[in-house]
């Protein structure tokens, strides 16, 4: 090791905080987590081997509270900050602020970053290497008369997207002009309150379309590899909810060019450690990219299924300066592999968000099963924070056998005194779309469109 991580503070909570916690455990590195007032009692805060509170519930004043974080790590001893996902993981100014207080950030450098995490920025680099993307604005859109002529230039429908979005908020689908005005000003106004920012951007819109994204890692002697193709088709209101690896439907020579094509810009770029590039395949094949995440994914488990790398620790190994252990050749992607996103929300009504104590659990297992997750008996579910609570992975050799151990484990799982989607992801799961592959990303919003016009 040419740089030394033997401590390593995790700005984040819930999930993912106790996720990296556990393979700092395996590699034997010392670990502090940060949480705000009302999280002391979270799994997160019990598991690190120091905690320390950086500041009261409100995100803005702990989990994204910069300098209290790089505080956290100085008097905590911290070589390395572990980003995680959503906080801080995209956010160039922290990186950067690690760069100067000399704390490691787990991920790449703040200019690549930067680079990177803008989405309409990143969407000219790949164009530029000749990689497609998806038609569309030049940059954001300035004014309403321009938005409608090039709307009416790409040609309806087209989707407004927030320059700094994630988890699909601040993204509106058009279908004609008399839509445009209203929708470019709710996704302004969705964009401001989620990221502070409200720059929207707009692109063709593709019709049910596949999302497939590449895996890649590369350390910071110019070895990139990618670890195969997840598809994240399964989604409601444009964010994930069911995701799998490898990429079964799509076609051998199409993925090898999304493989080759990742590769290549992430050489290019002089990207390092962990990254994603995710694309849209269409249903006559064509392959547009969106965007890179330049972080850990929530979907990750699947990857590590199916290749037997945990991701994290290669993370770690890379930014520790160690090189990649192994090449593109020593890469074998078997089995398949499956994620359920279980969320505090109640699927019979409008998906609203549900709080509350847990008042019973009860966590699948036996032969294929990986729990993720940061709940236990007794722990409450708070208002302020995401409402993920676990991650179940099922891995088969193959994807039926990941489809029905699946169905077993989500019987399994009880989570009484709150509302989950334990139901609504069982539906997917067992129902005969789900099973023959015959969906896109659209396929959710579509079922529920048509079971409302049915009633009306
Ligand atoms: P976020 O970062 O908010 O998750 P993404 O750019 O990754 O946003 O897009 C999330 C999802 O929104 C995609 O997986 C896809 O379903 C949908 N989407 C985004 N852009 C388009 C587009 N141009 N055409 C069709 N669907 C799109």
């Amino acid at each position: 090791m040419t740089r030394n991580i033997n401590k390593v503070l995790i700005a984040n909570r819930g999930e993912i905080a106790v996720r990296i916690i556990r393979t700092l455990k395996d590699m034997k590195i010392k670990s502090v987590a940060i949480f705000s007032d009302v999280d002391r009692d979270s799994l997160h805060t019990k598991m690190a081997d120091e905690s320390i509170c950086v500041g009261p519930r409100n995100v803005n004043d702990s989990y994204l509270n910069k300098m209290q974080i790089i505080n956290a790590a100085i008097v905590t001893g911290a070589d390395a900050i572990h980003p995680g996902f959503g906080f801080l993981s995209e956010n160039p100014s922290f990186a950067k602020m690690c760069e100067i207080y000399n704390i490691k950030l787990i991920g790449p450098s703040s200019k690549v970053m930067e680079l990177m995490g803008n989405k309409d920025a990143s969407k000219k680099i790949m164009k530029s290497k000749g990689i497609p993307v998806v038609p569309g604005s030049d940059g954001i859109i300035e004014n309403i008369d321009l938005a409608k002529k090039l709307a009416s230039d790409i040609g309806y429908p087209v989707i407004i997207k927030a320059k700094s979005g994630g988890g699909g908020k601040g993204m509106r689908v058009v279908r004609s002009e008399d839509e445009l005005e209203v929708s470019v000003k709710s996704a302004q106004k969705e964009a401001e309150n989620a990221f502070a920012d409200r720059d929207v951007y707009m692109e063709k819109y593709i019709e049910s379309p596949r999302h497939i994204e590449v895996q890649i890692i590369a350390d910071e002697f110019g070895n990139v590899i990618h670890l195969g193709a997840r598809d994240c088709s399964m989604q409601m209101n444009h964010q994930k909810i069911i995701e799998e690896a490898p990429a079964k439907y799509i076609d051998k020579e199409t993925l090898d060019r999304l493989y080759e094509m990742s590769v290549d810009v992430v050489n290019e770029i002089g990207y390092t450690n962990a990254g994603t590039i995710e694309y849209l395949v269409s249903s006559d094949n064509q392959l547009y990219f969106m965007e890179m995440n330049t972080r850990i994914q929530v979907e990750h488990p699947v990857t590590e299924m199916t290749t037997g790398i945990d991701i994290v620790r290669e993370q770690i190994n890379i930014a520790a300066q160690n090189k990649l252990s192994y090449g593109q050749e020593d890469i074998l992607i078997t089995g398949h592999s499956i994620e359920c996103r279980i969320n505090a929300y109640d699927s019979e009504n409008n998906f609203l968000p549900s709080v509350g104590k847990i008042e019973g659990l009860n966590i699948p297992g036996g032969y294929g099963v990986r729990v993720d997750s940061a709940i236990y008996q007794g722990y409450e579910v708070l208002p302020f924070y995401d409402s993920m609570l676990a991650k179940i992975v099922t891995f088969g050799k193959n994807r039926d056998e990941a489809i029905s151990i699946m169905l077993r484990a989500l019987s399994e799982l009880a989570i009484d005194g709150i509302k989950t989607n334990i139901e609504f992801n069982k539906n997917i799961i067992g129902g005969n779309d789900f099973l023959s592959g015959n969906f896109s990303t659209s396929y959710l919003e579509d079922m529920l469109k048509a079971s409302i016009d049915k009633k009306s």
